[in-house]
């Protein structure tokens, strides 16, 4: 995948070109993958005291963390009362925890390191798309403070155009407070940052095309050079390949996911289409996701297609699409200008769940975050710092969860065009 024009790359803070890896070096962990996820491992094993080198073949921020919405969202992709089911009351309660800790982590090492990636505290909403989708938010809410006395808001069809002005979402929604926005490609950047104040080494433009055990640890190749190290993180999640990893390649479906971003709109319009600045999903399998940024323009994302031919990030095509549903969403930007449009790769498991853990004695890998890793990707790096450092099994709710391989995944084309007329039909019907 190309490089991003992006509306994060447009507005990103300074960041400096680091070198790429030449020759051999020695650390104690090697870290593959400059997104949050290996970039918050860096700093977490750098807090601890143990030496690490990052190595990304692009730039910091290139993959799916510079190029997401931003948006720090709590819960899962399936809902507590799902987890809860499937998982146990006292897992889904812990995985819901989770959920929100990692935005508040975020937030902690953002201020800590001062790093502005202009972060909002606005709290976020679940928009149902149907009436019946209403109906599951409300039971969702009353489960959530029944259960874990946790407090989100219903917000009654009668009350929502006080939080969205749109034909489409009239049946009322669900606001949790605990959601919140950033520029992610600024925190990508200022982690990197911070790693490298910590004595984190990072090589940008440097692909891994091996990882190989020895008795002592393992030797990690780019191109030009090669690092020892005892423990290896993997950290590639929807870019993952089978150089970096076999195992994990066969575990996760790379789907990608697109954004649009208009011309900065008229402060009152923006007030008028989301009062409260809050960022917004919906309850479709074929998601639209929203939020504003901070010069006022609308943040327009959503999954177009699992396995259109040119799924690329260049087709016009797939931006006509986002921009048309857009309009549906908010017809009063239908002579709106779109002036940034990107799309990147996440990584879905085969049970919609994030999972971190090993797939052999030190080499530690994160993926999977299945479109919600913004927040979750930092505190699953600290997880795994911190089981490196205490060299202690990774004792964690999502580190339980087997990862399964995908069945028939050398078929996954076919697989996707399958989920991809079934999702569409259940949106349609249910
Ligand atoms: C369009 C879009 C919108 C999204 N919106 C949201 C959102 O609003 N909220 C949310 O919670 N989540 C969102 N996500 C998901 C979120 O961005 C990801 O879950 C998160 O960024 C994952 O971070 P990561 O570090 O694990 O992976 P990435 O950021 O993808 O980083 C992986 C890195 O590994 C590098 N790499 C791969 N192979 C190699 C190799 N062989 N050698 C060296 N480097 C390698 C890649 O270049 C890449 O930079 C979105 C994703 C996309 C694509």
């Amino acid at each position: 995948m190309q490089n991003a024009n992006s509306y994060w790359q447009a507005t990103a803070n300074n960041t400096k070109k680091r070198p790429s890896l030449f020759g051999e070096q020695k650390t104690e962990v090697t870290i593959i993958g400059g997104g949050f996820s290996g970039l918050a491992t860096s700093y977490f094993l750098n807090c601890l005291g143990i030496k690490t080198i990052l190595i990304e073949q692009h730039s910091i921020g290139w993959g799916a963390s510079g190029r997401n919405a931003g948006m720090l969202t709590t819960g899962f992709k399936k809902s507590t009362a799902v987890l809860s089911k499937k998982l146990g009351t006292d897992r889904a309660k812990e995985l819901l925890k989770m959920s929100v800790d990692c935005i508040r982590l975020v937030d902690e090492v953002a201020k800590k390191e001062k790093i502005d990636c202009s972060l909002n505290y606005n709290g976020g909403l679940k928009l149902a798309y149907k009436s019946k989708h209403f109906d599951a938010l409300r039971r969702e809410h009353e489960f959530m403070l029944e259960k874990f006395n946790y407090q989100t808001e219903i917000i009654p069809p009668s009350d929502i155009e006080k939080e969205i002005n749109s034909p489409i979402y009239a049946h009322g929604g669900l606001m949790d407070p605990h959601s919140y926005a950033f520029h992610p490609l600024n925190y990508a950047i200022g982690l990197g940052d911070a790693v490298e104040r910590l004595g984190g080494i990072i090589y940008e433009n440097s692909q891994v095309t091996s990882v190989n055990k020895f008795k002592d640890g393992y030797i990690v190749k780019t191109e030009n050079g090669e690092i020892v190290s005892n423990g290896v993180v993997v950290a590639t999640n929807g870019y993952t390949t089978t150089n970096t990893n076999k195992k994990l390649t066969k575990s996760i479906m790379p789907i990608k996911s697109h954004v649009i971003t208009t011309e900065p709109l008229p402060k009152e319009l923006s007030k008028r289409l989301i009062p409260h600045n809050r960022v917004s999903i919906d309850t479709k399998n074929f998601l639209y996701y929203f939020r504003m940024t901070e010069d006022y323009r609308l943040l327009f994302g959503g999954r177009v297609s699992f396995v259109k031919k040119d799924n690329s990030q260049n087709n016009p095509e797939l931006y006509e699409v986002l921009r048309r549903n857009m309009v549906n969403v908010f017809p009063e930007l239908k002579d709106t200008k779109v002036d940034y449009q990107w799309g990147g790769t996440t990584a879905f498991t085969f049970d919609f769940m994030p999972h971190l853990g090993k797939t052999e004695e030190g080499l530690f890998y994160m993926t999977g975050f299945c479109g919600h890793g913004a927040a979750m990707s930092t505190l699953l790096g600290k997880i795994i710092a911190s089981s490196i450092a205490e060299k202690n099994q990774l004792d964690n709710v999502l580190g339980d969860l087997p990862l399964t391989k995908i069945p028939f995944h050398n078929q996954r084309g076919k697989i996707l065009s399958l989920a991809e007329n079934y999702l569409k039909v259940i949106d349609k019907i249910s």
